[in-house]
């Protein structure tokens, strides 16, 4: 006789798949034009630089590079990454950061260090779906705060913090994922004093900030003095550099420092040595910045090209914004319109986005919808959008 095995974990069967990446899955064909991903464009990355910098440092440093190191990361990328932070004006030691396994695992370790199932954790409506299901998997409830075209209202999110005594904040206040919308700085000021009036942490996280093609910068919540001993910044080397690496971090205080990096040693013990090492190399041997200034040029052109010809390939009333960086742009057909549905005629023209509304905590949007703009030249963004528009003139309201 064989017994059955114990059922599956309760948290392993209540976080969902996304039906929309069945979808997505047909979308690997290479004739399919796609505004699904969101992948930087690979033809950018600097790949004899980084071959240089693994060759540098497996010639150089072997025994180190291939060894096991330390759960808070390397102190030479630390001490990089600390670098560009505080040149874009936010004072930070190396002591400050933690290397991560992409920001992704920042969000896990802050997970598992601070949330108690029930915990309340607000986000933006929408907001990055990997978050929600990390949130998700500690079983907390998440309560999302009113947003707008400039990102999430801060009296909506001081009305929740009364009402709900959430324990965090999830926030990406700068080129969004999924809207591309970046938020204020006078509501970045407001989000700060709520966190300082009400006492609750604030996880803020920018993998995208440094992809700014246009307009001036606005200050990180960090750097306000009333968030900054409750505000985690994440960051990640992945939209700038290489997701493949799986190189990012997290900066904050001592004592939530001390949590996540127990946290990480029962998740993975470090993140891989030689990637480390290799981007510490890049780092002081090359000038990410020259490299940037020309990937943003290319995503400047090709957000351009997206922009272009949205109005023609999207149904008449449709709407949609015009971020000033990072990788997306988000639309909203008229009212009436199912973008999931469209999804499938989409796909069967060779084209594909995603439908906005697994993005969503609560009340989803159906008629929403996230294209990138990264992944493809402008002439097949252009060609792209005329698949999309005759996909989607067999839909319509209701
Ligand atoms: N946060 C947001 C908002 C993202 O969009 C992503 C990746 N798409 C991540 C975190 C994770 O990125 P990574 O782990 O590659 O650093």
């Amino acid at each position: 006789m064989r017994a059955d095995v114990p059922p599956l974990a309760s948290r392993a069967t209540a976080v969902a798949g996304s039906p929309v990446r069945d979808i997505l899955a047909l979308t690997a064909r290479p004739e399919v034009i796609s505004f699904a991903g969101g992948l930087p464009a690979p033809e950018l990355f600097d790949t004899a630089g980084m071959a240089a910098a693994f060759h540098a440092v497996l010639d150089e440093a072997p025994r180190s590079a291939l060894q096991y190191s330390t759960s808070e990361g390397d102190p030479g990328l630390r001490a990089a990454a600390a670098a560009r932070l505080t040149a874009r004006g936010l004072p930070t030691d190396a002591a400050d950061l933690v290397v991560t396994t992409g920001s992704q695992q920042a969000l896990s370790l802050l997970t598992a260090a601070l949330l108690e199932p029930g915990d309340v954790v607000l986000v933006e409506a929408p907001t990055y779906l990997a978050a929600l299901q990390c949130f998700q998997f500690a079983g907390a409830r998440i309560v999302p705060v009113p947003s707008d075209d400039e990102g999430l209202d801060p009296v909506a999110l001081e009305e929740l913090v009364v009402a709900e005594r959430p324990k965090l904040l999830y926030t990406i206040p700068t080129f969004q994922n999924p809207t591309g919308r970046t938020l204020p700085a006078d509501r970045r000021q407001a989000v700060a004093s709520v966190a300082e009036r009400h006492g609750l942490w604030i996880v803020e996280d920018d993998p995208y900030g440094e992809l700014r093609f246009a307009g001036e910068a606005t200050p990180w919540i960090a750097a306000y003095p009333e968030a900054a001993d409750r505000t985690v910044l994440t960051g990640s080397l992945s939209k700038i550099m290489a997701p493949g690496l799986r190189l990012g971090w997290l900066r904050g205080p001592a004592v939530l420092r001390r949590a996540c990096v127990i946290a990480k040693q029962a998740a993975d013990l470090h993140t891989p040595t030689v990637n480390q090492l290799a981007a510490a190399r890049y780092l002081s041997d090359t000038d990410l910045d020259a490299h940037l200034a020309m990937v943003r040029d290319a995503y400047r052109e090709r957000r351009d090209a997206l922009l272009a010809g949205l109005g023609e390939a999207l149904p008449e009333g449709s709407r949609w914004n015009e971020p000033e960086g990072g990788m997306f742009v988000w639309a909203s057909l008229p009212p009436g319109y199912d973008a999931t549905a469209a999804l499938r005629d989409a796909v069967a023209h060779d084209v594909a986005y995603v439908p906005g509304a697994p993005f969503f905590a609560s009340d989803p949007d159906p008629a929403t919808l996230r294209l990138s703009f990264v992944t493809h030249t402008p002439a097949e963004i252009t060609e792209g959008l005329r698949r999309l528009s005759k996909a989607l003139r067999g839909h319509s309201a209701g």
